[in-house]
């Protein structure tokens, strides 16, 4: 049978989880509660930035990107930041030709962007993430209210700014001959036909090789055989590929997105389509902003709404290393509140 998840991502992996439920069948995850991302780090290089600043990032408490800088907050009640020109370094290179700021195919997206500090700012794009946020503040999990015309106007702005910047990338790549493949114009139908025989040696070479892959982890859950896997930041396969298989690369983010999903006009719509606009908080959590995140999935699994949630956690060996987790308990949730700045392959937890 089966079972009903609930994911929290950042914009490219609830693409890759809108991929894979239109293209490979049978895709748990019924509820999606995407993230605001303007950019992510590379955990190795992140950590090479804070040791560079005398960091351990052991002693760190918190990440926050706030006024142009990348703060870390330390253990001791402390500060230190780093202006975001100099953590470009560590930044992942993928990230400059991404072209979604607010997860615009979630049912609710969440940031701290447009809204107080301690509130959060959510969108809610369709009814049945509308259904969530008002049963959870019927039941006090959250409180809400509107988000402030300015509020929207910042969001508005920072949403197409990162679509501009990107875009001339983009523009930039093209023009040197080393095209963007996921923004390929050409229709659904003529895409699926042209890669009924690509399998995961096309992924590695039109992705993975050329260091296209955001590290979502939708070739591994994808795989009917369980023969792909991710160690040291790659993904990897062990095996053959039966004939007519080419489920991971249609899951991937990175081979094709279709119009539908992320439309090529995209930078005149910023924020995608959405219902409405909400500043909420949750008293009851501790989050990275308003811990609303953390209470609408903890609402959700005591509801029953769903089963388990995946999130992303902190391993224990290897501090502030994104673990992905399947919380089946809402204590695993509330465990997995705050920000990693740092890829990690969500998706890839639907195989463990
Ligand atoms: C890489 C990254 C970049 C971001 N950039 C921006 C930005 O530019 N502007 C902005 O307004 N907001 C940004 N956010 C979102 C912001 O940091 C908060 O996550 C959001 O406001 C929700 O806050 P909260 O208190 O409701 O979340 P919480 O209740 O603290 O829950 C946070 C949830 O995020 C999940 N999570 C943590 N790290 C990751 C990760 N690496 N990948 C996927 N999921 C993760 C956890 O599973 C947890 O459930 C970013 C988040 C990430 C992960
Ligand atoms: S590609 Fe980078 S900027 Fe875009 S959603 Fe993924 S982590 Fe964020
Ligand atoms: S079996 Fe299919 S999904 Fe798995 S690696 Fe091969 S082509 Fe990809
Ligand atoms: S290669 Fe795999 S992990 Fe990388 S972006 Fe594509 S689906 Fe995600």
């Amino acid at each position: 049978m089966t079972r009903t998840y609930a994911m929290v991502g950042t914009p490219c992996q609830i693409t890759a989880a809108t991929l894979m439920d239109r293209y490979t069948g049978d895709f748990p995850v019924e509820l999606k509660l995407g993230l605001f991302c303007m950019e992510n780090f590379s955990y190795t290089y992140l950590k090479k930035l804070a040791e560079e600043e005398g960091i351990d990032l052991a002693d760190v408490s918190e990440f926050r990107i706030e006024k142009g800088r990348l703060w870390f907050h330390l253990n001791d009640g402390s500060k230190i930041s780093v202006p975001l020109e100099r953590a470009r370094s560590a930044m992942r290179k993928n990230c400059t030709v991404c072209m979604d700021f607010t997860s615009e195919q979630s049912d609710i997206s969440i940031g701290s962007v447009g809204s107080p500090e301690g509130w959060s700012t959510i969108i809610i794009r369709t009814e049945k993430g509308h259904e969530l946020i008002e049963k959870a503040r019927k039941a006090g999990y959250i409180e809400t209210k509107p988000l402030t015309e300015r509020g929207i106007r910042i969001l508005e702005k920072l949403a197409s700014g990162k679509k501009e910047e990107n875009l001339q990338e983009i523009k930039r790549r093209e023009s040197v001959a080393r095209p963007v493949l996921y923004w390929r114009v050409m229709p659904d139908e003529e895409y699926l036909e042209e890669v009924t025989d690509y399998q995961f040696d096309d992924l590695r070479s039109d992705v993975i090789d050329v260091g296209a892959c955001v590290l979502c982890g939708a070739c591994v859950a994808s795989c009917p055989e369980n023969i792909v896997s991710i160690k040291d930041r790659k993904p990897e396969v062990h095996g053959e590929c039966p004939e007519g298989c080419n489920a991971c690369y249609v899951a991937c983010p990175r081979t094709y997105v279709p119009d539908s999903i992320i439309g090529h006009d995209s930078a005149s719509t910023p924020l995608g389509e959405y219902i409405e606009f909400l500043s909420a908080r949750a008293p009851m959590f501790r989050g990275q902003d308003g811990g609303v995140v953390t209470a609408l999935l903890t609402y959700a699994l005591r509801e029953g709404i769903i089963e388990g949630a995946l999130v992303v956690d902190r391993d224990h060996e290897k501090p502030w290393k994104p673990l992905p987790v399947l919380a089946e308990e809402p204590q695993d949730i509330v465990k997995a509140a705050g920000t990693k700045y740092s890829a990690c392959p969500l998706l890839k937890i639907l195989k463990e």
